[in-house]
């Protein structure tokens, strides 16, 4: 049977533990922030070393997801849910009935959806106990939006920095050839980019050389690559204080989360004259097309055209950035936390039961400018 506590979390607006001895597994649900609609994040399933270190990333994930969100003008607000458990070790099916029961203990104040270690057929099992759950609706997997979106703000960077609005003949350097990375490098290559990948997994590399040429460099090397991009597509923390100062591009710009160690990377980037892409304005294709089934009959060719709204949104924090000689991390943090506020100032604060929908990119453009 589950358990549920209520926690009380300073900045949260609601987080919510549930332990289910008799399945094997403790999960939490952060709530970040629902000024702008219901709470929309994945549910993350981890063998935690400890309970504190499973609370933690909940609160750092929620939050993220509350500025992603905001930033491509979605809606929703940010939470997610963390399961601490070994899959090994447990009936999943039930894992997920139960999960699926604590998601609608919360009455729709949090939406769950696919994430680490947590698939469509877990979707469909925790949609037999709640309707508040995502990616079951049509909208499938989401990388193939999320490496569109990435594709749409190399593109936005390159017209800003390289003052080009093609991109044939430019070369990126590719970290990681996965789900997002994979395709992005063929997009890439359909639009004459000339491709380097590095990946510790052979088998990607493979499957990517099946569909395009490109040349392959080890893992430790792509960092050092002369190119007019970096793209991180695997890992986070990539741009730290050892990494930033070997980088030969002018721009980066990939899917990877939490790309900067620190907030205080950003500012060490700029100061090297390259671009950086905010990482959380560029992967938003998957989050974007998650809502696209939540307004309607989901339909991916409307996925994709709002997929493109952050090529807007890349150029309006370049634009901003320089203006203001601030880093792009910095300003789309801004950028974000003004929706919300914006939002909070008109009095319309989205309710659990407010129609989820996307807005336009001029509407909200036109809250910020309200702020
Ligand atoms: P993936 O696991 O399919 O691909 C990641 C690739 O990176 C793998 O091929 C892996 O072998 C490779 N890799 C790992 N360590 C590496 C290293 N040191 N050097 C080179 N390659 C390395 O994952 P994905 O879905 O493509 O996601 C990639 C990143 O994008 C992650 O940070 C993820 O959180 C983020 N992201 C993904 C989505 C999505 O829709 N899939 C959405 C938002 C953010």
């Amino acid at each position: 049977m589950n358990k549920f506590t209520e926690l009380q979390v300073d900045g949260y607006e609601r987080v919510v533990r549930c332990d289910n001895l008799e399945v094997g597994f403790t999960a939490w649900v952060a709530v970040h922030d629902t000024t702008l609609g219901p709470a929309l994040g994945g549910c993350r399933v981890w063998k935690y070393d400890s309970d504190e270190a499973a609370l933690t990333d909940a609160l750092r994930l929620s939050r993220g997801m509350t500025y992603k969100n905001a930033l491509a003008r979605l809606e929703l607000g940010g939470g997610k849910a963390v399961v601490r458990t070994d899959l090994a070790a447990v009936d999943r099916a039930e894992l997920f009935t139960q999960f699926g029961r604590f998601v609608e203990h919360l009455d729709g104040v949090y939406i769950t959806a696919e994430d680490v270690n947590s698939t469509l057929a877990d979707m469909e099992i925790v949609q037999r106990e709640t309707e508040h759950v995502a990616t079951v609706g049509g909208s499938g997997n989401p990388s193939p939006f999320t490496a569109y979106g990435v594709y749409c703000a190399i593109r936005a960077c390159v017209r800003q920095k390289l003052h080009r609005d093609d991109l044939d003949g430019l070369t990126v350097a590719l970290q990681g050839v996965g789900e997002t990375g994979g395709r992005l490098a063929e997009m890439l290559f359909k639009a004459g980019c000339r491709i380097i990948a590095a990946d510790i997994n052979p088998v990607n590399l493979r499957n990517l050389q099946k569909k395009i040429d490109f040349e392959q460099v080890e893992a430790e090397q792509i960092l050092e690559v002369e190119s007019d991009i970096f793209s991180p597509c695997a890992l986070g923390g990539i741009l730290n204080d050892e990494t930033i100062s070997r980088l030969r591009c002018a721009i980066v710009a990939g899917s990877a989360n939490n790309q900067l160690l620190q907030e205080e990377d950003g500012e060490k980037i700029r100061r090297r004259n390259i671009l950086y892409a905010p990482d959380y304005a560029v992967n938003a294709g998957g989050v974007i097309n998650i809502s696209c089934e939540m307004e309607a009959t989901y339909d991916a060719e409307m996925a994709r055209k709002k997929t493109e709204v952050i090529g807007e949104t890349l150029t309006e924090i370049i634009e901003l950035s320089e203006r203001e000689g601030l880093a792009t991390n910095i300003i789309a943090n801004r950028i974000a936390e003004e929706i919300i506020a914006a939002k909070k100032t008109d009095g319309q604060g989205a309710g659990e039961h407010q129609l989820i929908k996307t807005k336009s990119h001029q509407e909200t453009a036109a809250g910020i400018n309200r702020a």
